[in-house]
């Protein structure tokens, strides 16, 4: 992606506006030295998570799709003491990189990561009662994106934000042919956010050092 412009604006806002970090590089290069694949947020995303924590006063907040923890440690970082945060994830072994990267930053005990099935741990979270999340971000395999979807409603509250990411999928996003998994789920997913009364929705475009893609936000009302 080096030959496009907003890879540069992107470096440069990142440059000026989030302060390198230890702790979050450490993870990048942790997951790097892992195996583990380079499709965590980019800085500049996991900075508008944590300020989208902060700026809702969330409490609770709920990541399906955890891999190393990147999104994850800035998510906490924005909980307030007293704050808690769910990460869900499939593989055995991101979950091992996750929590060594966010007993590294120092949020480990903010943070339950669960290994399993997401849909499984979702719907374990719902048998033990779960307190409502705040925010919901989902991350995960997108083609289960409604699914997730139908989950995050179970566990949430009106005045909780479910945020969905890689809705644009460089442009994919309106191919109806059926022929990518992932645009289906997530073409799933708009469809039927769009067609929920219980909530209001929009979606945003972004480029930066991930391409072109963008992120699906919405509000239960
Ligand atoms: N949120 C992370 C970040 O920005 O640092 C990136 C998450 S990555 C895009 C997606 C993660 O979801 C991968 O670690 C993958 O193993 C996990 N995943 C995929 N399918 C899953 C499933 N069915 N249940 C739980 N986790 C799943």
């Amino acid at each position: 992606m080096n030959e496009e412009p907003w890879t540069d604006v992107d470096h440069f806002f990142t440059r000026l506006l989030v302060t390198p970090d230890d702790a979050l590089t450490g993870a990048l290069h942790a997951n790097a030295e892992a195996g583990l694949p380079s499709i965590d947020v980019s800085p500049a995303q996991g900075k508008f998570l944590m300020l989208l924590v902060r700026l809702m006063n969330a409490r609770r907040v709920l990541e399906i799709g955890t891999l190393g923890g990147y999104s994850t440690i800035w998510m906490a970082r924005g909980l307030p003491e007293g704050g808690r945060l769910v990460t869900l994830e499939v593989v055995p072994k991101h979950a091992e990189v996750a929590r060594s990267n966010l007993a590294r930053a120092g949020v480990a005990e903010r943070v339950e990561v669960r290994v399993a099935e997401a849909a499984d741990s979702l719907a374990q979270l719902v048998r033990e009662g779960a307190d409502p999340f705040d925010l919901v971000f989902i991350d995960a395999d997108k083609p289960n994106n409604a699914v997730y979807l139908e989950w995050a409603l179970k566990l949430t509250r009106p005045g909780s934000v479910i945020l969905c990411d890689n809705v644009v999928r460089g442009g994919r996003v309106l191919e109806e042919d059926g022929s990518d998994d992932s645009v289906t789920g997530t073409r799933a997913f708009l469809d039927a956010v769009g067609a929920d009364p219980r909530l209001e929705a929009t979606a945003i475009q972004t480029v930066g050092i991930k391409g072109w893609d963008g992120f699906a936000l919405a509000r239960v009302t």
